[in-house]
């Protein structure tokens, strides 16, 4: 068999996790949080369960969910967005398979941006699509507004942005946003898929600038999230895809064929759990005590920190402490070490190797202290 991905193999996220696990690591590296959620949660879906909620959900989605989703999207962007441009699918991965597939045919061209989470790639390839992979700029991974502008060209389909963004934490600025909007409406067959997932988890009081607010955000836009990411349960794989109408209908047709439709109980249990507020809008809150944790337990360190707006992920530089390539320096840490984190060469298309590492501090505080003290004597 010719294989359509013939560069993708495992991801880097088992590989660490199984580094890890072999070494008795603390495990930083694959993105996901080390806590119990919401007994309120848990309790909800134990409900529905036993209530008998466990056959075949609606293709695009329990409409409770989606009106659930409906409002929380009103209550903190203030867009009003209907229930028929919400598709509930299996984590946001699906999501953005079904997005990226409704959208790219056969040589066309589609911007990711380095370092860029390992998912589009391979979609857009999965598709006849091709990537282009722009970089991110400068060592605070600015959006290259003059590289995307220069990239565009009559094949050009669809760009993919990530905000709050993977691996680096960063965030759309409103400047980027602004751009961002210019951009939109100087190439109007150009589709916009913003992935979104860590919508909540923004820090220091900055605003989210989300995709949702674009002029075009009717017709060319879709936007992916995760409950995954926004209730600590990645395990659950539950996301969704809000697109426009027209968009929302070829991204169901897709999704009624990869999954049909998604877990039925959770799918209910969301749907009560999202009625109230605080439960997402407190979640960035309680992050910013996890990620002021794990700077402080690195204080007197030699790594280096990068600012970290957005996510659950803190890099940080080892450029004072060796010179060995990013892979050989995540696997020396875990190996030697027992700390397990993922090298951000890894999300780049061209061959990148800026010294970082990612670190997930979506952890206990101990178990951040913990791997505070093993990095400190590094
Ligand atoms: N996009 C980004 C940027 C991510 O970090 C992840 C991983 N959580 C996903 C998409 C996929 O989310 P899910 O686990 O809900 O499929
Ligand atoms: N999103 C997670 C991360 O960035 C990993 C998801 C996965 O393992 N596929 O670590």
């Amino acid at each position: 068999m010719v294989s359509k991905i013939p560069n993708s193999g495992t991801s880097i996220f088992t590989i660490m996790s199984q580094m890890s696990a072999e070494h008795g690591a603390i495990n930083l590296a694959q993105g996901f949080p080390d806590f119990e959620l919401d007994p309120q949660l848990l309790d909800l879906v134990a409900h529905y369960v036993k209530k008998g909620a466990n056959q075949y959900a609606p293709m695009a989605g329990l409409p409770a969910l989606q009106k659930g989703i409906a409002a929380m999207v009103m209550d903190c962007y203030e867009r009003p967005v209907t229930t028929a441009s919400i598709t509930i699918t299996s984590g946001a991965t699906e999501a953005l398979y079904a997005a990226i597939t409704a959208v790219v045919n056969l040589g066309d061209e589609v911007l990711v941006l380095d370092p860029s989470y390992d998912s589009y790639r391979p979609a857009i390839q999965l598709n006849g699509g091709i990537p282009i992979s722009i970089p991110l700029e400068g060592t605070d991974f600015h959006m290259p507004w003059e590289a995307i502008r220069k990239a565009i060209n009559s094949k050009t389909k669809l760009m993919v942005i990530n905000t709050p963004h993977n691996p680096t934490g960063t965030t759309l600025s409103k400047n980027d946003f602004e751009e961002l909007n210019r951009l939109m409406k100087e190439h109007p067959n150009l589709y916009l898929i913003s992935d979104e997932v860590y919508e909540h988890i923004v820090y220091d009081g900055n605003t989210h600038w989300t995709a949702h607010w674009l002029d075009c955000a009717a017709k060319r836009v879709c936007v992916t999230n995760s409950f995954g990411k926004t209730f600590h349960a990645t395990g659950w794989k539950m996301g969704y895809a809000i697109a426009g109408e027209h968009w929302t209908n070829e991204i169901r047709k897709i999704h009624q064929f990869l999954t049909f439709s998604v877990n039925t109980p959770i799918q209910h249990a969301l749907a009560d759990y999202l009625s109230e507020a605080e439960r997402y809008t407190n979640i960035g809150k309680d992050y910013q005590l996890r990620r002021d944790a794990f700077v402080k337990a690195i204080e007197g360190s030699r790594f280096t920190l990068l600012p970290c707006q957005g996510t659950y992920f803190q890099l940080l530089s080892y450029k004072k402490i060796a010179d060995k390539n990013d892979k050989e320096m995540a696997e020396w840490l875990t190996v030697e070490h027992q700390i397990a984190s993922i090298p951000i060469s890894v999300f780049y298309d061209e061959p990148t190797d800026v010294s970082l590492l990612r670190f997930c501090f979506a952890k206990n505080v101990t178990t951040i202290q913990d791997a505070g003290k093993i990095l400190c004597k590094i």
